[in-house]
């Protein structure tokens, strides 16, 4: 600024004394542009010429908008003309004719079970989890099965413009590193389990295991460590209640799966004279750093008790009714203003980790369900996947929305595509007609992940390769 203040003192100086020639009006345009040029604050990316779907409070969408990076936050959102004349960035994105939204957010997922996509449907969970998936598991499992799972999820996931996600599974150790080196942001969580597993055989080991985990990425910019006691059903009082002291002690999340069907309620009662939610609040489980994945089967009372405690929760619609769960009663849980997000489940019953499927069919589900087509709106399905999901993982405060000071996590959507034409209304197209091979380009926290189709962290050759070479030795392993 002092050399703007001190070049037209000297200028005006020197035109007084000098007759005016060619020079006068050339110095002007470059006194101007300079000027102008020291005005604009340079940032590490700007995202521009795009419709921006901000999700902020207000749900402001910004025709031919733009944002702007700065070390990983945003630092400004508006429209492309105000942007340019505020900021300067040598890496830009050009959104022409694209749709700009938030990442989406996956509540609930076991990003490893990729490698059992497939290994056995048509099911109900207890036969499907009893005699099929825990055998796998317990013959599969191992730190290289999970690390190559995780990559082939990662893959899928940032393709289809999830920037976040939900997991528990074991080796959550190895799904952090491989996560976090592929850019991608997670709240991974470690399951305890009563019964030996891949990577613990007792419930001291896991806790053991856990704590170091935990403390290990407690302060990474992309990874929240969480534990994942699996259910109430498969951990007892006490190891739940070392779970919560645990969580406490180290400010952890905790992820869980509650209420997924009619049987678990019904021996709930039996066996312990509550319903799982009643259960958990009896034992003091919840707060506001647990979630809850699927809660099907709560009723009125349940819901009450996860406002009250800011619990979040998982909806996983096409799992649940793959799996022939139920319906969980999601438009009570909205009229409550609870934070309900929306999962995939692992891909093993589902069997893919894309959200664009879930925001349609979650919205489609409910209709039919409540045999009411307004009880659950395609805005109101994009913002489970979005900031509402944000809320169910305890992050609002910095994912969800794009709005300054918030974590640049931002995809990009190619809104041109025959499906999506002629285009009318945003949140209908994003959620009944957009697929997840339109997303184009995704950012998170800042670097960009996937530009134009083309991952920039994971190699989906190598990927495929080695999921494939896994897939012999399932089919082995569970003949035996
Ligand atoms: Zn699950």
């Amino acid at each position: 600024m002092i050399f703007a203040f001190a070049f037209p003192f000297r200028f005006i100086v020197d035109s007084a004394m000098e007759k005016p020639s060619i020079l006068f009006p050339v110095t002007l345009l470059l006194f101007f542009s300079l000027t102008i040029s020291a005005q604009k604050k340079s940032v590490d990316l700007i995202v521009q010429n795009g419709t921006v779907v901000t999700m902020d409070a207000n749900r402001r969408i910004i025709e031919n908008g733009a944002v702007a990076v700065e070390k990983g936050a945003i630092v400004a959102v508006g429209t492309s003309t105000t942007i340019n004349r505020q900021f300067s960035s040598k890496q830009t994105v050009n959104a022409q004719n694209k749709i700009v939204i938030p990442g989406l957010v996956n509540t609930h997922t076991h990003i490893p079970m990729t490698l059992f996509r497939g290994i056995a449907d048509d099911l109900d969970l207890q036969e499907w989890l009893t005699k099929f998936i825990f055998p796998a598991e317990a013959k599969n499992v191992t730190e290289d099965f999970v690390r190559v799972g995780t990559r082939l999820g990662l893959a899928e996931m940032i393709r289809g413009g999830t920037t976040t996600y939900c997991d528990m599974y074991y080796y959550e150790d190895a799904v952090a590193d491989e996560t976090f080196k592929a850019g991608m942001r997670g709240v991974l969580g470690e399951t305890i389990i009563d019964f030996p597993v891949p990577d613990n055989k007792t419930h001291a080991e896991a806790i053991a295991y856990a704590e170091k985990f935990i403390n290990k990425w407690k302060n990474n910019a992309l990874i929240v460590p969480a534990l994942a006691p699996h259910a109430p059903y498969t951990v007892s009082t006490e190891h739940l209640r070392n779970v919560k002291r645990l969580s406490d002690k180290l400010n952890a999340p905790i992820v869980i799966h509650v209420s997924e069907t009619k049987k678990e309620v019904d021996d709930s009662i039996a066996g312990k004279k509550f319903r799982p939610v009643e259960y958990l609040e009896s034992i003091g489980f919840l707060n506001n750093r647990v979630i809850v994945a699927h809660t099907v089967h709560i009723n009125d009372a349940e819901i009450d008790i996860l406002k009250r405690r800011g619990v979040g929760a998982a909806h996983n619609p096409q799992s649940n009714m793959k799996l022939a769960s139920g319906v969980a009663p999601v438009p009570q849980m909205l009229a409550k203003d609870l934070a309900v997000g929306l999962g995939t489940d692992g891909a093993a019953s589902n069997n893919d980790l894309s959200l664009w499927e879930e925001m349609d069919t979650a919205a489609k589900l409910h209709k039919v369900y409540a045999n009411d087509p307004k009880v659950l709106t395609a805005a109101q399905a994009f913002e489970m996947a979005t900031i509402r999901g944000a809320r169910a993982l305890h992050l609002e405060k910095s994912i969800g929305s794009l709005e300054t000071g918030k974590r640049a996590d931002i995809v990009i959507v190619d809104f041109d595509e025959l499906h999506q034409t002629p285009f009318y209304n945003i949140y209908s197209h994003l959620v009944y007609a957009t697929k997840a091979d339109d997303v184009s380009t995704v950012i998170i926290d800042g670097r960009v992940v996937m530009r134009d189709r083309r991952l920039l962290t994971l190699d989906e050759s190598v990927i495929k390769k080695d999921a494939n070479a896994y897939r012999q030795k399932i089919i082995t392993s569970l003949s035996n």
